[in-house]
C-alpha cells in the first residue's frame, strides 16, 4: 500500500518534471523555428515579388518594341489609312507572331475594333477598350494587364499616326500558366492569376487544381487579404503576397506563395524524432524513478517491519540499511531507540519484579522463582527446602530509631543473606521484614544446618551512627515434597511454621504436617468473631481465688470461652492468638471488659463482693486508648476501679516496654491493681520486674501444680514468694490442685490461691450458686483444712 503510491508519487514527479521539461524545450523550439522559417519565407517572398516585378516590366518594355516598330511602319500606317483590313490583319498577325504576342488589336480612336488576330475574344471584351482608349491617349501609350475573355492579357498601345493618331495599336502577352511557370521558375514561388470580387477566378496558377478551387474558395471567404496572409490550402499553409496587375474594371491580381508546411516539414521531422527521443528519455527515467522508489522503500519495508516487530516486543534483530543517507541515519536511530527501549523495558521489568529497597526479588518474583524450583525438583526428584525469615521487634526499630534505620537494618540483612547464599539459591523479600530463601537440591537436615549457621550470622549487632543494633530473627521451615506438593502450599506452610516460631517463641520452626489443617481451621474461627459475639457464643467463666490467711472467696478470675457452632469448644489459648495475628483481639478485649466489668457490677447488687481479675493480652497493652476504654466500663456499670485487677504477662511488656509502661502507669494512676501473670516462664527476674507500677504476682501454674514441700520447685516459689514480699507484692498463685500444694502455699505465705482444688471456672449461674453454698456453710472447705 505504502509501496505502490510512494513509488507512484516518486514515478510521477520524476517523469513529469522531465517531460514538462522537455515539451517546453521542444515547444519553445518550434516556436521560435516556425517565426524563423516565417521570416525567411516572407523575406524570400520580398526577392520573389521584386523578381516578378522586373520580370513582367520587361515584357512590357519588350511588347513595346514590337509594337512601336509595327505603328511606324510606312505600309501598315498606309493600310491603316485606307482601312485595307486583310492587309492591316495579316501585319498584325506577322507583327505579334514575331514578338511572341498572342493578340494584337488595332482600334480606331471612338473604340471601335477594326482589325484583330483573335476577333471573337477581342469583342468580347470590347466594351472596355473605349476606356483603354481613351487612357492611351492620354498617355500616348499604355501598358496594363487586362481579362479579356477568359484570358488575361499584358497590353501595350501606341498611337498610329498620320500625323494625326487615325487609330491604336495594341498588342498584349497571355497572362496564363506559362507565365506562372516561369515566373516560378524565377522567384521560388507558387504563382497564381486571379481575377477578385465577389467570386473570384484563378485565371492561372503553379498550383495544383484541387489548391487552385481551395485558393478561389479561401479568397471569397477573405478577399480582403493581407501580404503576409497564411491561406490554407489542402495540404497545409501558404504564406501568401497579392499584387494587383490590372485597370479598374477588370483588375488581375498576382499571388505569390510558399507552402509554411512544406518549409517546416523537416523541422516537424526534427521535433518527431526529438520527441521519441524525449520518450525514451522518459522510459529511462521512469525506470531510474523505480528503481530508486525501490531504493528508498526497500529500507522503509524494514522499518516498518522493524517497528512492528518492536511493537511486539522483539528488540533482539537490527535493522540492516547499510546506506549512509538519511534512511540509513534512520535505521541507525532506530537500532539505538530499539536499545533503548529493550535498556528501559528490561529497568521496568526489574523494578516490578524487584524490591526497591534491597533490591532483592519481590513476592511476585519469589512466586515465579518458587514453581521454577518446583517443576526442577519434579523432574529431578531431588528435594528442596523453602525458609521464611521473619526480622524481630522489627516495628518497635523502626518506631524507636526511625525509618531510616529500619530500612538500613532491612538492607543489611538482605546483604548478608545474599552473601551466605549458593548461587543457586533465591533470596527474595515477602514484604515488611519478611524474607524468603529457596534452597534448591537440599533437604530438610541440609538446610536446617544452613539456616541455622545463616541466623547466626544474621544475628550479629549492626554497627548503626554508632548505635548497636541487635537483631533477632523467627524462622519458619518447610521441605519439597514432604510438606507439600506444590510452590504455593509450601509457601504457605512455610508460613505457618513462622507463625508458630512467633506464637511459641523458637527461634526456628520446621513445618509440621497436619498444622496447615489446624490454620485452616483457625482461620475460620477468626473471620466469624464479630457474628460470634453477636451470636452469644462466646462467653466469660469465672473461677474463684480463695485468700490464704483468712479464706475468704474474695477475687474471681474471668475467662472466656467460646463454644463454636462447627468446631465445639475451642480452648482459649488457641483462638486468643489467632485473634491476635488477625488484629481484632481489641474487639475481643472490649467485649471482655464490659462483661466483666458489668458482672462485678450485678454480683455486687446481688451482694456477692468479689474483686474480678481481667486478662489483658500481650497487643492490648500497646493500644493506647486502653485506658479510657476500661476507665469507660467503669463508668459505666459504676464499678470503682480497685475493684478489677488487670493481669498481663511480662513478654506483653518486653515487645514495647515504653508504650506499655505508659498505658500501665496510666491504668494504675486511675486505680487498677495490675497482676504480672505467668510468672516464671520468662527471662525476666523479679529485680527487672521492680520498675514495673504493679500489684501482684501470679507465679505460673507449672511451678504449682506438683507442689509439695520437698518438690523440686518448692525453693524456687519460696523465694519468689518472699522476694514478692519485699519488694511490697502480694503473691497468688495458680493451678493449685493438690491439698499438699494447698498447705505447702500458706507455708510459704502466699497470699492468693486458684485451681481447680478450689473450682474450675465457672459459669455466671453456677458461680453464684457455689458462691452462695460456701457462705451457708460454716466448714467451708475441708480440703484445706489444715
Ligand atoms: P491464664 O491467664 O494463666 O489462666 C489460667 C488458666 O489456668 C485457665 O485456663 C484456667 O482454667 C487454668 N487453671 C486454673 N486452675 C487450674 C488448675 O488447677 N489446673 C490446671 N491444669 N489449670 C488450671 P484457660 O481458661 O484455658 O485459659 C488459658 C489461657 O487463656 C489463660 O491463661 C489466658 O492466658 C488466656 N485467657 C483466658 N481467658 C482470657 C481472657 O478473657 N482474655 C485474655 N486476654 N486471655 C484469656
Ligand atoms: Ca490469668
Ligand atoms: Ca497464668
Amino acid at each position: 500500500m505504502i509501496k505502490a503510491s510512494f513509488s507512484r508519487r516518486i514515478i510521477v514527479l520524476l517523469v513529469g518534471a522531465l517531460g514538462l521539461a522537455q515539451l517546453l524545450t521542444l515547444g519553445a523550439g518550434l516556436g521560435a523555428t516556425h517565426r524563423n522559417v516565417r521570416s525567411d519565407l516572407s523575406a524570400g517572398m520580398r526577392v520573389a515579388e521584386s523578381v516578378f516585378e522586373r520580370l513582367y516590366t520587361a515584357r512590357f518594355e519588350q511588347l513595346g518594341q514590337s509594337v512601336r516598330v509595327l505603328a511606324a511602319d510606312f505600309g501598315f500606317r498606309r493600310a491603316v489609312a485606307s482601312g485595307d483590313a486583310p492587309t492591316m490583319v495579316s501585319a498584325l498577325e506577322n507583327h505579334a507572331a514575331r514578338a511572341g504576342a498572342t493578340l494584337a488589336v488595332l482600334v480606331d480612336p471612338d473604340g471601335t475594333v477594326t482589325a484583330a488576330t483573335d476577333t471573337a475574344a477581342v469583342l468580347e471584351g470590347a466594351p472596355a477598350w473605349s476606356a483603354i482608349v481613351a487612357e492611351a491617349a492620354r498617355q500616348e501609350h499604355v501598358a496594363v494587364s487586362i481579362g479579356i475573355g477568359a484570358t488575361a492579357y499584358q497590353l501595350v498601345a501606341v498611337p498610329v499616326l498620320a500625323p494625326e493618331p487615325i487609330a491604336w495599336l495594341f498588342m498584349g502577352f497571355p497572362i496564363d500558366a506559362a507565365l506562372a511557370a516561369e515566373l516560378r521558375e524565377v522567384s521560388g514561388c507558387e504563382v497564381s492569376f486571379v481575377v477578385p470580387g465577389a467570386l473570384p477566378r484563378v485565371l492561372a496558377s503553379t498550383l495544383a487544381p484541387p489548391h487552385q478551387a481551395a485558393l478561389a474558395a479561401a479568397l471569397e471567404r477573405a478577399p480582403a487579404a493581407q501580404p503576409g496572409d497564411e491561406i490554407e490550402l489542402g495540404d497545409g499553409s501558404y504564406l501568401t503576397r497579392h499584387r494587383a496587375l490590372g485597370l479598374s474594371g477588370a483588375p488581375v491580381e498576382v499571388l505569390l506563395q510558399k507552402s509554411l508546411s512544406a518549409a517546416l516539414a523537416p523541422y516537424y521531422q526534427l521535433a518527431a524524432s526529438l520527441a521519441a527521443l524525449s520518450a525514451i528519455v522518459l522510459i529511462i527515467a521512469s525506470i531510474a524513478g523505480i528503481a530508486l522508489a525501490r531504493s528508498i522503500i526497500e529500507p522503509l519495508r524494514r522499518l516498518v517491519a522493524a517497528a512492528l516487530r518492536i511493537g511486539e516486543g522483539d528488540y533482539a534483530a537490527q535493522v540492516e540499511v547499510a546506506s549512509a543517507d538519511e534512511v540509513g541515519q534512520l535505521a541507525a536511530t532506530f537500532n539505538t531507540m530499539q536499545r533503548e527501549i529493550a535498556e528501559r523495558e528490561r529497568r521496568i521489568v526489574h523494578q516490578a519484579h524487584h524490591d526497591a529497597l534491597t533490591g532483592l526479588p519481590n513476592r511476585w518474583l519469589a512466586d515465579d522463582r518458587l514453581n521454577g524450583a518446583h517443576s526442577r525438583a519434579q523432574r529431578s526428584r531431588r528435594p528442596f527446602t523453602i525458609a521464611i525469615l521473619d526480622l524481630a521487634r522489627f516495628k518497635q526499630i523502626n518506631d524507636t530509631l526511625g525509618h531510616h534505620v529500619g530500612d538500613t537494618v532491612l538492607q543489611e540483612t538482605a546483604r548478608r543473606i545474599a552473601a551466605r547464599a549458593r548461587r543457586s539459591d533465591t533470596v527474595a523479600r515477602l514484604g515488611g521484614d519478611d524474607f524468603l530463601i529457596i534452597l534448591e537440591h537440599s533437604g530438610l537436615d541440609e538446610a536446617q544446618v544452613f539456616i541455622e549457621a545463616l541466623r547466626e550470622s544474621l544475628t550479629q549487632p549492626i554497627e548503626l551512627a554508632g548505635m548497636r543494633v541487635a537483631l533477632d530473627f523467627r524462622i519458619g521451615l518447610a521441605c519439597y515434597p514432604d510438606h507439600a506438593a506444590d510452590g504455593a502450599s509450601l509457601l504457605r506452610r512455610a508460613e505457618i511454621a513462622l507463625y508458630d516460631a512467633k506464637d511459641n517463641a523458637k527461634r526456628l520452626v520446621v513445618y509440621k504436617p497436619g498444622r496447615d489443617e489446624g490454620h485452616l481451621r483457625q482461620l475460620a474461627i477468626v473471620g466469624n468473631l464479630p457474628a460470634a459475639l453477636a451470636d452469644g457464643q462466646l462467653s466469660l467463666h469465672f473461677q474463684p481465688k480463695i485468700d490464704c490467711r483468712s479464706g475468704a472467696f474474695d477475687q474471681a478470675e474471668a475467662l472466656v470461652r467460646w463454644v463454636h457452632p462447627r468446631f465445639g469448644f475451642i480452648p482459649p489459648d488457641e483462638f486468643i492468638s489467632i485473634i491476635e495475628q488477625s488484629g481484632n483481639i481489641g474487639l475481643l478485649t472490649g467485649w471482655i471488659i464490659d462483661r466483666a466489668v458489668g458482672q462485678c457490677r450485678a454480683w455486687r447488687d446481688e451482694g456477692i463482693d468479689v474483686r474480678i481479675s481481667i486478662n489483658l493480652s500481650a497487643l492490648d497493652l500497646l493500644d493506647i486508648a486502653l485506658p479510657q476504654r476500661l476507665a469507660d466500663a467503669l463508668l459505666r456499670h459504676q464499678v470503682a476501679a480497685h475493684r478489677i485487677v488487670l493481669e498481663i504477662t511480662e513478654s506483653a511488656v518486653m515487645q514495647d516496654p515504653e508504650t506499655a509502661l505508659d498505658v500501665l502507669v496510666k491504668l494504675r494512676s486511675t486505680g487498677f491493681r495490675l497482676a504480672i501473670d505467668d510468672f516464671g516462664t520468662g527471662y525476666s527476674s523479679l529485680a527487672q520486674l521492680r520498675r514495673l507500677p504493679v500489684d501482684e504476682l501470679k507465679i505460673d501454674k507449672s511451678f504449682i501444680l506438683a507442689l509439695a514441700p520437698d518438690s523440686e520447685d518448692a525453693a524456687i516459689v519460696r523465694s519468689t514468694i518472699e522476694l514478692a514480699h519485699t519488694l511490697g507484692l502480694a503473691v497468688v498463685a495458680e493451678g493449685v490442685e493438690t491439698a499438699v500444694g494447698w498447705h505447702t502455699l500458706r507455708e510459704f505465705g502466699c497470699d492468693t490461691a486458684q485451681g481447680y482444688l478450689i473450682s474450675r471456672p465457672l459459669p455466671v449461674a453456677e458461680f453464684t450458686a457455689w458462691y452462695r453454698a460456701q457462705q451457708r456453710s460454716n466448714d467451708r472447705f475441708p480440703e484445706l483444712a489444715a
